[in-house]
């Protein structure tokens, strides 16, 4: 008995892996030639495999089976007309969407077809995945995986062959590509043709050849002329009417429109099987960078989210922020009524309460701008900030990676200055270093807040607004005399790195905000604790500072007074006259306290540093205050109300009609904002400074610079404005 003869062709696009497969399925039983008439070698190969005899034939690679090349018209007669058993078509599975285009056709022609998805190897690992049994459903085609290079899956590809090559030819008309209404009309009309005159004998599947009628190929109506003898000219001109019809429909060549629908199929399909876990990222990243990092919309979309990370931070930080203050005043006062008065009382609640209460306030703030920070970094979209920015950094003599430091300088200079890690340069990193303290960062906002809301009124906004642009201006102008002198070197060249776009997950960003506020609480649990003691210390010694007032006497008589006034009343009323009693009682204290305070160490500094403070306008107050700042921004509002003895809370009435009362002009007022600014970095980010550059002399330099730079400016503000004759 001769063993059944099977024939098995290797279809696929060029560098699929044809060949290898073939050398691996046939060994050295190679027979090679050429194709009948063209100089296109032709391979084919003899087995026998498991009982049969096995006729492999290697078709040259093609990408489609139109009739434009020879090696298209060369795989596709051979399809045609010796009818294979099987026709193998490779795949590059690192390439599906272009490697289906000859896949669909070959699906479309009556022949039974197997995929191998080859390059396996390749495709995963460009991170895409590729749903093999999808992909077998979807088309009615079976399909295996195969790496060539490494001969993996052969043997089960051979197998799936035999087994195909014995079953019965599928019914795919249900999975091939649908054409758009009018092409299946056209189709329709000629198929029922070919049904109406069977005489005829069309050589090839009808719907095949009804497409590749429409499709106006050469061949095919070659074929019909040399087949169909008499019937050819009534089907020639029944296409060429249906093809003017769809020109008309289409302006287009009805060929175009044909293949423009299978790419449609085509891409319906890999959406369908392939997952592109690296790929389809880029991609879509790709697409979101079309509009983010876009020349002329990038930067204001940039711009407007800045605008939304701080509007957000303030807005929504405002609701917390009144919670927490009541919070902080339920504990102080629960905490007084059940102390006995004395020293210790007062550096607990005046010192540590107050002090830590005055900065623990700002917590959601800093939350919700660390959190804004971590969903531009999680989701990608700083390095997109730092790609916009680039331009304006190179004005600087620095690119635009600097400016992420800079812009988490805005909530917190101590992460900021820790940002400036990812610089390569050293240069750049201590140059970014030396500038990002004069990005206005959240803890000044108060000082701002109470001075501008103070003597600005309805126009605090824009002032605060010009306050942290001169920041910005100023560390521009910082970075350009630095460049040029200190730092002097090109700014080194190197790679904007855009990472593919990610969603963030919740939970990093949580860490990632909390990582940073962690040590802002930090910075409260020690620096500003101590801060405060120290101050209390300075403001509550010596004891016994002469007063000029008896306010035990008059606090006795206040008590007294209302004693009479509350027997007197009806009980309804009593409650009204107790409040009016202890405000007045807190009257006597805040006044005894501010003297107190003015014959305190606190004020003997203070009034040995006036006159380094008057030319800018500043009171030996605000020069304490400022002084007290260098612990952290957030005291100098407190400070300046325990000084005015009012609340330190930078919104608190009282502390605005103090700072009127006491000859402060709108034009010391900014000439102090404008000191804040710019003056020596608070001690968290002094402490940065010396970690990140790892050098104390860049740590003094940053805090004379910086500090002269203050004095300089807030100089030229308060003495150019008093000659231009503002207050
Ligand atoms: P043909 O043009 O379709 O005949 O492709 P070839 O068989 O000549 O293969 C082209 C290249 O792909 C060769 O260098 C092969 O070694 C390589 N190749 C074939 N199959 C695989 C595969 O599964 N994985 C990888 N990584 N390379 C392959
Ligand atoms: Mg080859």
């Amino acid at each position: 008995m001769t063993a059944k003869r099977l024939t098995i062709a290797l279809a696929g696009n060029p560098n699929s892996g044809k060949t290898t497969i073939f050398n691996n399925i046939t060994g050295t039983r190679q027979k090679v030639g050429n194709w009948p008439g063209v100089t296109v070698e032709k391979k084919e190969g003899l087995i026998h495999y498991r009982g049969y005899d096995l006729r492999v034939v290697d078709l040259p690679g093609t990408y489609s089976l139109t009739p434009y090349s020879i090696e298209e018209i060369v795989a596709r007669n051979f399809i045609l007309d010796q009818s294979p058993d099987v026709v193998i078509d490779i795949i590059d599975a690192s390439n599906l969407e272009r490697s289906l285009y000859l896949a669909t056709q070959l699906c479309e022609l009556d022949c039974k077809v197997l995929f191998a998805l080859n390059m396996a190897d390749l495709a995963s690992s460009r991170g895409s995945k590729i749903d093999g049994s999808k992909l077998s459903e979807l088309l009615e085609v079976p399909v295996t995986f195969t790496v060539g290079n490494k001969n993996e899956g052969i043997d089960i590809l051979l197998e799936m062959a035999v087994e195909l090559a014995e079953s019965e030819m599928p019914d795919r008309s249900k999975r091939r590509v649908r054409y758009s209404k009018d092409i299946e009309t056209a189709i329709e009309k000629l198929q029922q043709d070919f049904a109406r005159h069977p005489e005829a004998r069309v050589p090839y599947n009808e719907r095949w050849t009804a497409i590749k009628l429409l499709e106006d190929d050469k061949i095919v109506k070659q074929r019909i002329v040399e087949k169909t003898g008499g019937e050819a000219r009534r089907i020639l001109d029944l296409t060429a009417s249906l093809r003017e019809h769809l020109r008309d429909r289409f302006d287009e060549e009805p060929e175009i429109v044909t293949t423009d629908e299978r790419y449609g199929f085509i891409a319906g399909i890999v959406r369908e099987v392939q997952t592109n876990t690296t790929r389809q990222r880029i991609d879509i990243s790709r697409n979101i960078d079309l509009v983010l990092t876009n020349r002329f919309v990038g930067f204001p979309i940039f711009v407007f989210f800045i605008w939304a990370m701080f509007q957000l931070t303030f807005t929504l930080g405002e609701y917390p922020m009144e919670a927490i203050d009541a919070l902080i005043g339920w504990f102080s006062s629960s905490l007084g009524s059940l102390l006995p008065d004395s020293l210790f009382k007062s550096l607990l609640l005046d010192g540590m309460v107050a002090g830590v209460g005055s900065v623990i306030i700002f917590l959601p703030n800093i939350l919700i701008l660390f959190f804004c920070i971590a969903l531009f970094e999680d989701t990608g979209y700083m390095s997109r900030s730092a790609f916009l920015m680039d331009k304006i950094m190179h004005l600087i003599g620095l690119h635009g990676k600097s400016f992420i430091p800079m812009l988490m300088g805005f909530g917190c200079n101590v992460p900021a200055i820790m940002a400036s890690r990812t610089l390569e340069s050293e240069k750049d990193r201590i140059l970014t270093i030396l500038i990002t303290p004069f990005m206005s960062c959240s803890a000044k906002l108060p000082v701002y807040i109470a001075l501008a809301g103070t003597f600005f009124g309805g126009r605090a906004g824009s002032v605060i607004f010009a306050v942290y642009l001169t920041g910005i201006v100023l560390s521009m102008i910082t970075g350009r005399i630095f460049r040029s002198t200190l730092l002097r070197g090109a700014d080194a060249p190197f790679v904007m790195e855009l990472p593919p776009y990610r969603v963030p997950m919740f939970k990093s960003l949580l860490i990632h905000m909390w990582d940073r506020s962690k040590i802002f609480l930090r910075k409260m649990g020690g620096i500003i604790l101590i801060g405060s003691v120290v101050i209390w210390c300075l403001s509550s010694f010596p004891q016994n500072v002469p007063l000029t007032r008896d306010y035990d006497a008059e606090a006795a008589q206040v008590k007294t007074a209302y004693e009479t006034k509350l027997q007197a009343a009806e009980p309804a009323g009593r409650l009204l006259i107790e409040k009016e009693r202890d405000e007045a009682l807190q009257v006597l204290d805040r006044d005894r306290r501010a003297e107190q305070t003015e014959g305190s160490l606190m004020g003997w500094i203070g009034k040995a540093m006036a006159p380094l403070f008057a030319p800018l306008g500043i009171d030996w107050r605000g020069g304490v205050a400022l002084v007290s700042g260098f612990v952290a921004k957030e005291i100098v509002v407190s400070t300046l109300g325990v000084l005015h003895a009012v609340d330190g809370d930078e919104r608190s009435e009282a502390l605005r009609t103090a700072l009127k009362a006491s000859g402060m002009t709108p034009l010391a007022a900014l000439s102090m904002m404008v000191f804040v600014l710019l003056y020596l970095p608070c001690l968290a980010t002094v402490t940065a400074i010396r970690r990140e550059t790892g050098s104390l002399k860049w740590m003094f330099f940053s805090i004379f610079y910086s500090t002269s730079v203050a004095w300089l400016m807030a100089f030229v503000v308060y003495q150019a404005g008093r000659l231009l004759g503002f207050a």
